[in-house]
C-alpha cells in the first residue's frame, strides 16, 4: 500500500501545476464570452472560485485522500464536468468551447490513456447538461475577434505545458528503466556483472570465437580459506572482504575484459583476445594484490590470509558449446585447489573432452 500511496501523491503533484495554469488561462477563455451577455453574480463567483481556488483545493483533496490516485482520477472527471458545464454557460460559443473540451480531453489523454479520455467525454457531456438544465443560456455558437485573442493564450501554453510535463516524464523514466537495467545486470554486493549477465556474455564471447577463431581466456577464480575469515571475523567482514577483492579485481583487469560474480566467493573473468599465458600474468598480478591488500590487517595478524586460486581455459574450436568451455575452467580450477591452493592451472582441452 505504501507504494501505492507514493504513486498517487506524484500523480497529483505531477497534474497540479498543470491544472492551476490551465484554469488561469481557461480564465479568460470564458470571461471573453460571460462579459457579452447577462450573467448572475453567483455564476461570476463560481467561476472565480473554480479558477482560483479548484487547483490547491483538488490537490489537498488527493494527497489527504486513503486513496490519492482515486481521488486525483475523480479530480480530473470534475476539471471535465466543470468544463462541461462552463461550455453550456457560454452557450456552446465555438472556439472557447471547443478550447476547453479539447484541452480537457488532452488531460485525460495524458492521465490514462483511451480509457481516461473516454470517461472525461462523459463528464464533460455531464456538466453540458447540469449547465443546461441549471442555467438555460441561450445557444449562439458565433466566435468573435475580441474572443479568439482571448483564446489564444490557453491554445498556446496549454499544450506547451503538458509536453514539457510529459517530456519530463518520460526521461524521468527512461533514466529509471536504465538503473533499473543495471541493477539487473549487477550483483548487489559486489557491483560485478551478476550470474546470468556474465553466461550472456560468455556466450556472445564463445559466438564470436567460433566465428572469427580469435584467441580468448576464461578463469574461474575461489577464492582459498575464505570460510576462516567468516569464521573468526563474523560474516560483514567476509563480506567486506569479497567487495575489497572484486574492486581489486575491477582495477586490476582491462575495460573489455569482463568480470562477475558466480555466487559465495567464486569469479569468473573472461578475457577476450588474450592467450592463457598472458592470463597467467593477470593471476599473478592478481595475488601479488591481494596479498598486499592484506598485509597488515586483522586477519595478517592473525594468519589468516586469502588467496586464490585460479583455473584457466583457453578458448578451443573443439568446444561445442559454452558449457564445455566452463567445464575445462572448471576442472583446472579443481586442480588447483587439489594441488596445494594458492596456484593457477591452465585446461587441457583435450583432457576435458576426452
Ligand atoms: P577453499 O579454499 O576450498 O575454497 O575453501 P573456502 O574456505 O574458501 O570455502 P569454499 O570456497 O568452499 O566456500 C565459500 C564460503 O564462502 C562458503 C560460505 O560460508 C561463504 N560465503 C558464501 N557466500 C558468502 C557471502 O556472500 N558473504 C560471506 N561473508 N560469505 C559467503
Ligand atoms: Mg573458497
Amino acid at each position: 500500500m505504501p507504494d501505492a500511496l507514493t504513486r498517487g501523491h506524484s500523480f497529483a503533484r505531477r497534474l497540479w501545476l498543470p491544472r492551476a495554469v490551465g484554469l488561469l488561462l481557461s480564465l479568460s477563455c470564458i470571461v471573453s464570452v460571460q462579459i457579452t451577455q447577462p450573467v448572475s453574480v453567483g455564476l461570476w463567483i463560481l467561476l472565480l472560485a473554480n479558477a482560483l481556488l479548484w487547483s490547491p483545493l483538488a490537490y489537498l483533496r488527493a494527497v489527504r485522500a486513503r486513496d490519492p490516485y482515486r481521488a486525483e482520477l475523480s479530480n480530473l472527471l470534475l476539471d471535465c464536468g466543470s468544463a462541461g458545464f462552463w461550455v453550456a454557460s457560454m452557450g456552446f460559443n465555438l472556439l472557447p468551447s471547443v478550447t476547453l473540451l479539447a484541452m480537457t480531453s488532452l488531460n485525460m489523454l495524458g492521465a490514462g490513456g483511451l480509457v481516461f479520455w473516454r470517461r472525461g467525454l462523459l463528464a464533460q457531456l455531464a456538466g453540458i447538461l447540469i449547465g443546461l438544465v441549471v442555467l438555460r443560456h441561450p445557444v449562439a455558437i458565433q466566435t468573435s475577434t475580441a474572443q479568439i485573442y482571448a483564446c489564444l493564450p490557453m491554445i498556446v501554453a496549454y499544450p506547451w505545458a503538458l509536453g514539457l510535463v510529459s517530456f519530463r516524464l518520460a526521461q524521468q523514466l527512461s533514466r529509471r528503466k536504465q538503473e533499473l537495467e543495471l541493477i539487473s545486470k549487477q550483483d548487489g554486493m559486489t557491483g560485478l556483472h551478476n550470474r546470468t549477465h556474465w553466461d550472456q556474455l560468455l556466450q556472445r564471447e564463445f559466438a564470436r570465437c567460433k566465428r572469427s577463431g580469435a584467441e580468448a581466456s576464461l578463469l574461474m577464480i575461489d577464492l582459498d580459506n575464505f570460510k576462516l575469515v567468516n569464521d573468526r571475523f563474523g560474516h560483514q567482514a567476509g563480506d567486506e572482504m569479497l567487495r575489497q577483492f572484486s574492486g581489486l579485481l575491477a582495477r586490476t583487469i582491462r575495460a573489455s575484459d569482463l568480470a562477475g560474480r558466480f555466487g559465495g566467493d567464486e569469479f569468473g573473468i573472461l578475457l577476450p583476445d588474450t592467450s592463457p599465458e598472458r592470463a597467467l600474468d593477470l593471476i599473478r598480478r592478481l595475488q601479488q594484490r591481494l596479498h598486499e591488500m592484506q598485509a597488515g590487517g586483522p586477519g595478517d595478524r592473525q594468519n589468516v590470509r586469502v588467496g586464490l586460486s585460479c583455473g584457466i581455459a583457453g578458448f578451443d574450436r573443439t568446444y561445442d558449446d559454452v558449457a564445455h568451455w566452463l567445464q575445462a575452467a572448471d576442472f583446472a580450477l579443481y586442480r588447483a585447489k587439489a594441488q596445494g591452493r594458492g596456484r593457477a592451472e591452465v585446461a587441457d582441452p583435450q583432457g576435458v573432452l576426452a
